[in-house]
């Protein structure tokens, strides 16, 4: 089965829970097709994804580990499977 990548930070997205769609588009959640749609504002404060710097505009998905704080549960496995995907 193919893997699903967000259209934005190209994690790969294992938590079908908050996968988005949006304009034909497969995000890991809302804060990245958020920040597609440019939908956020820039320097409001706002956390940012440890992994894929993402403003979290929905707390809803965030995730908390340690000190680092995650847009949603795709990119916080991301980063503990040493997954990581550089974006060129
Ligand atoms: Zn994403
Ligand atoms: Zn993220």
């Amino acid at each position: 089965m193919a893997e699903t990548i967000c259209a934005h930070c190209g994690t790969t997205i294992t938590h079908r829970e908050t996968l988005q769609e949006s304009g034909g588009k497969t995000y890991c959640c809302r804060n990245c097709a958020a920040m597609a749609s440019g939908r956020t504002s820039e320097g409001s404060g706002q956390p940012v994804c440890a992994h894929c710097e993402s403003a979290i505009v929905d707390e809803t998905t965030a995730v908390h580990r340690g000190s680092d704080t995650f847009c949603c549960a795709n990119c916080a496995d991301a980063v503990s499977a040493g997954t990581t995907q550089r974006l060129a």
